[in-house]
């Protein structure tokens, strides 16, 4: 009986594909390899034929997309002898960059917005140890702070402009194409900093230039009605939205999305904060599958889409599903207000009593 080599991670996995050296010291936590989920109770909802995958990236070690990044922006910074790193974040950044950093035992530095990231999130980069400094100000705000104190201070940046971040999460495309033996002819993503959907054209690009598969997606991004600079043609002073992973107005990688978009023939979208809400509640409710409200944008996005036409029947449909659920607990609990929570007598008859009414 065979057995199969113990799974790594994502650098050892696709070493040939990225910038690292035979002797480079990996810092993994096994990332990547994650599900790519065919939805089978939505389509049939939507009656209409076409079939839709969730890449589940919420079962990513620190349970978002951001370590696939993460693995390779701490590994380089590792190799050049970086002593810290330093991060703005909506939540999921600053989690996997501690959780990194404490890895490859470094520090880690991570600026978030006050009182707007989700619970699990700050629990998160309280427990790997980082130095947290919330900050009275947006994400936008952090960033540009990131960006001058790393002029001076010694800290490695591990935002998405940290060009190896790019370069780690491309490889979810890699996934993608290899689990379905082809590139889908749709991929819809949320849009914040907007460094994901290029990662995902360069890594889908990179297999077509390599003759790995013959075609390639349209990249459709999908952005929060209070924080869509790519809808508005400019950033966004002000973002607002449940969503707070895409609550950016101003996305570091604007240039090279909106290359993705136009050179896939592609598009951006916007949807209200009830709308990605809605369609977190039906993953959960009618697929099992919980993730975060950012993420439900590209369902959501997605299905508005398919139900118009504008995403063609007969279509293969890949939604990426960012982040876990669990994340933010406030938002889950706070949307299932309508759920009856009154507690009952520890005895028998209550119990009966309770599953009689609730089957009425
Ligand atoms: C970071 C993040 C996004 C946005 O990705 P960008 O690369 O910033 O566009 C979306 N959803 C979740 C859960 C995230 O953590």
């Amino acid at each position: 009986m065979g057995f199969r080599a113990r799974y790594t991670g994502l650098i050892e996995k696709y070493r040939d594909r990225l910038p690292v050296h035979d002797d480079t010291r990996i810092i993994s936590l096994g990332e990547g390899n994650t599900p790519l989920v065919k939805l089978h109770n939505l389509p049939n909802l939507l009656q209409k034929d076409v079939d839709i995958y969730v890449k589940y990236e919420g079962s990513n070690p620190t349970g978002s997309f951001k370590d696939r990044g993460m693995t390779m922006a701490v590994t380089k910074a590792v190799e050049v002898g970086s002593q810290a790193i330093i991060c703005a974040s909506t939540g999921n950044t600053s989690a996997a960059a501690a959780a990194y950093a404490a890895r490859a035992g470094i520090r880690a530095f991570v600026l978030i917005p006050e009182g707007k990231i989700a619970l699990g999130k700050l629990a998160q980069a309280f427990m790997y140890g980082a130095t947290v400094l919330q900050i009275r100000g947006n994400f936008d705000q952090g960033m540009s702070l990131v960006k001058k104190v790393a002029e001076t201070a010694p800290v490695t940046i591990v935002n998405s402009i940290n060009p190896y971040r790019l370069q780690g999460q491309k490889t979810a495309s890699f996934e993608v194409v290899e689990a379905l033996g082809f590139a889908p002819d749709y991929h819809c993503l949320p849009v914040g900093n907007a460094g994901n959907i290029s990662a995902y054209w360069m890594g889908y690009c990179e297999y077509y230039k390599d003759g790995v598969t013959n075609n390639k997606p349209k990249m459709l991004g999908y952005q929060a009605e209070g924080a869509a600079p790519f809808l508005q043609g400019a950033p966004v002073d002000y973002p607002e939205t449940v969503a707070t992973a895409i609550r950016i107005g101003n996305p570091q990688s604007w240039n090279k999305a909106l290359a993705a978009q136009q050179e896939s023939g592609g598009w951006f979208d916007k949807l209200s904060d009830e709308k990605i809400l809605e369609a977190q509640k039906m993953l959960a409710q009618h697929e099992g599958i919980f993730c975060e409200p950012a993420s439900a944008a590209s369902v959501g996005g997605a299905m508005r889409d398919i139900c118009s036409g504008k995403i063609l029947e007969g279509s293969r449909v890949v939604c990426t599903l960012t982040g876990n659920g669990l994340k933010d607990p406030d938002t889950a609990i706070a949307q299932c207000h309508s759920v009856k929570q009154v507690a009952i007598a520890a005895e028998l008859p209550a119990v009966e009593k309770a599953i009689l009414d609730y089957m009425k």
